[in-house]
Parts: structure tokens; sequence; C-alpha cells
């Protein structure tokens, strides 16, 4: 299957999700989730029309951006950011979702202020709490929501989590409810520099159950651009490799 065909058959089933769960197809954003693949098939997953492609690694956000890999479409970092290579990333991108540490929301208001921007992002949730991975646990929000006023240069625009690999995807409604249901709590709040619209949850083998509870931006990889190739691993790769 082609990219392109691959893009149309999701859309597709997210519209087909959407619509059995009585929403709007339009409220779902398709994130394609890059990593690993070249600029070339990048280029095919912007022109078959993702909204937005997701990189999770630095360096292939630089050498892609290099190429105007992303030419047509928004730009999100969705993996773990290191402190030291904030520089490369705040106003490089539209949408940072993984912010999964208060060391890195400081880092980021650092950069974003002497930029002179204003940086969107999305907190990262442990939902599982897992020790694996990064996220704010659940209960870290009401004091670490109310401070997000002390970062002039963020706006937190919603919330972002990568729930436990299991096979049966169902397993996951759970943490996909609870997600839904923490994000509606937060947008009742009034919060300053918080405006949870988006809910970024769902992958190549959740993304039709994220959506019928509730998710509004999907990251899909495999699904659109075939099985990785992970003969030279990444650590990080390696955890979400051996996790499935
Ligand atoms: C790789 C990745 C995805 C996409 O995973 P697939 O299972 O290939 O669809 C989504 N989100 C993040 C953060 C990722 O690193």
């Amino acid at each position: 299957m082609s990219i392109a065909q691959n893009v149309a058959t999701i859309k597709q089933n997210i519209a087909q999700a959407a619509i059995a769960a009585g929403r709007d197809p339009k409220d779902i954003l398709l994130c394609a989730a890059t990593k690993m693949n070249n600029a070339d098939a990048v280029r095919q997953a912007i022109a078959a029309g993702v909204d937005c492609c997701g990189e999770n690694r630095v360096q292939e956000l630089t050498a892609k951006l290099a190429e105007k890999a992303y030419a047509g479409a928004p730009i999100h970092f969705i993996g773990r950011l290191q402190t030291n290579k904030v520089k490369q990333v705040v106003g490089r991108v539209s949408l940072i979702q993984s912010v999964d540490r208060l060391k890195l929301l400081q880092a980021i208001q650092t950069e974003a202020a002497r930029q002179g921007i204003v940086q969107d992002i999305l907190l990262e949730i442990n939902i599982g709490r897992e020790e694996s991975k990064g996220g704010f646990l659940v209960e870290e929000l009401p004091t670490l929501l109310p401070k997000m006023g002390e970062f002039p240069n963020i706006f937190v625009r919603g919330l972002m989590a990568i729930p436990p690999i299991c096979k049966i995807s169902s397993n996951n409604d759970k943490f996909f409810h609870e997600m839904c249901n923490l994000s509606v709590d937060i947008s009742s709040k009034k919060y300053d520099n918080v405006c949870v619209d988006i809910l970024s949850m769902g992958m190549s083998d959740d993304y039709e159950s994220a959506i019928r509870c509730g998710s509004t931006m999907i990251r899909v990889g495999t699904a659109i651009f075939g099985a990785r190739d992970y003969t030279k691993p990444h650590p990080r790769d390696v955890n979400i490799q051996e996790e499935k």
C-alpha cells in the first residue's frame, strides 16, 4: 500500500469512528509520526492530507527542516526532549506535545523568552503510571496548572498521553477515558496561559478507540509509513519497540 492509500484509509477510519461516537470527523486531527522516515516519505504524507507532522528526535527534525520536508504542514515535536536541545526546537515547531517535566517547562520558558515568542505546548501525562515513561502524574496537575501563569512565554493547549502498550487495543480505553475526563475537568477551570482544546492520544494500533473516548489528535506512524527499520536503534525507540 502506498502512503497516500494508507492516509486515505486512516481518514476513512477516523470518520467512521467519529460518527459512531456522535462526533464530527473534522474535530480529529491526524498527526503523522514521521520518526525514521525520510523527507520524501514525509512529503508524500503531507500531499496525502495529514494535518501535521510529529517528529521525535531533534537531529531528525533539524535534518528534515534543512530539506524543507515539512513544507505545507505544521510541525510538532512529540519525543523526549533534553533541556540542552530546547534551543533547536522552540520556535521551530508549532507545538511541543511531549512536555513531561517541570525542568523542561523552565527551559522552554527561558528559550521562548529569549526569542520573544510564546511557545504552544501540551502537557504529557503518564496516565499508566509507568516508571519507564516520562510525563506528569495526574495528582501533580492541581499544583502545576495554577503555576502556569509564571511561564508567560508558554501556552498550554492541552494534554498528550502514551498509554501502556497492550495487545488488545480496547484495554487502553480506561486510560483514554481518564485522559478525556481530565481534559474536560481542566477546561472547566480558569488558569492563566492554559486553554485545553487538544487531547492528543491514539496511535496506529488504537486510534479508533482513542477517538471513541474523545481524542482530538491521533499520532500515527506505522499505519501511514509501514514498519520502521530498527536495525540502528535509538534508546527511546528501543523502548517503544520492546513494549509492543
Ligand atoms: C512513534 C510514535 C507514535 C506513532 O506510533 P505508531 O505505533 O507507529 O503509530 C505516536 N506517538 C509518539 C510519541 C511516537 O513516538
